[in-house]
């Protein structure tokens, strides 16, 4: 079993299902106690019901002020992985900029904020771990997801920008990058495209929640104390 330390408090963003519900259950097992966080109380409620040694805390990433809210809430954080993201689709050429300033809002300023939230901590503690969920398409580009690709990509810069302020500190920041995985975000794709895609990974699968979540263990253990500024991609070989 990895090993992540005892007392430790993570926070995990969009963990009311899919990845970041998969990521909660991981740093629960270890022994850590979790924060779950998301919009949907009665989500989070049932989520949290499922794994011991965790809380919950309603946020939306979207706001500053809810951001606030929520870690004033949540308390102290040894770990925090800025899980939660939307997607609004569309050709650049006809992308609303309500579009594009949802997206970014969500998940590049809101994981911004969140990572404010919890540094001060930290930085006292001399301890900390920081694991931003970016995406293959972050690396790759992907048409038809402008705003998408922008805050996961951006994500990444956050990530080496973050890591080489805090490294002094012995707080470590890195980002995971996962190919497809099979949760709600993916479940909206024909089977048609998803065999197209599948094409295109070496390995012939899909991944599963729990694929991306041992990856998010592992950065946040004591083993990965050296390994920061770091994009590890969880994507079946699909971009090396
Ligand atoms: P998902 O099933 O759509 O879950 C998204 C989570 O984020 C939910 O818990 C949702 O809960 C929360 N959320 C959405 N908007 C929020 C907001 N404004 N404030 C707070 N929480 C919010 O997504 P997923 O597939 O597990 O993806 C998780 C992460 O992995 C995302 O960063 C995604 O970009 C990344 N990723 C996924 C894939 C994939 O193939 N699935 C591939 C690459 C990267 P509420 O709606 O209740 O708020």
């Amino acid at each position: 079993m990895t090993n992540v330390g005892p007392n430790k408090t993570a926070f995990v963003s969009g963990a009311s299902r899919g990845i970041g519900l998969a990521c909660a259950r991981a740093l629960a097992e270890t022994g850590v106690h979790v924060v779950l966080a998301a919009r949907d109380a009665l989500k989070l409620e049932e989520a949290s019901r499922g794994i011991p040694n965790s809380t919950w805390v309603t946020i939306d990433l979207s706001s500053a002020d809810s951001i606030k809210e929520a870690f004033a809430k949540a308390g102290k954080i040894d770990i925090l992985v800025n899980n939660a993201a939307v997607t609004k689709d569309g050709l650049a050429l006809r992308m609303k900029k309500d579009d594009w300033d949802s997206v970014i809002s969500t998940n590049l300023t809101g994981a911004f904020l969140a990572i404010q939230q919890v540094l001060q901590h930290m930085m006292k503690a001399r301890w900390g771990r920081i694991i931003n969920i970016s995406s293959v398409v972050g690396e790759s580009g992907n048409p038809g997801q402008a705003n998408y690709v922008a805050s996961k990509a951006g994500l990444i810069g956050l990530t080496k920008s973050l890591a080489q302020e805090m490294a002094s500190r012995n707080i470590t920041v890195n980002a995971v990058a996962p190919g497809f995985i099979e949760t709600d975000m993916t479940a909206v794709l024909s089977q048609e495209v998803k065999d197209n895609i599948i094409g295109h990974i070496p390995l012939k699968r899909f991944g599963r929640a729990e694929d991306v979540a041992a990856a998010v263990r592992f950065l946040a253990s004591e083993e990965a104390g050296y390994i920061t500024g770091a994009v590890l991609n969880v994507n079946g070989g699909m971009y090396m």
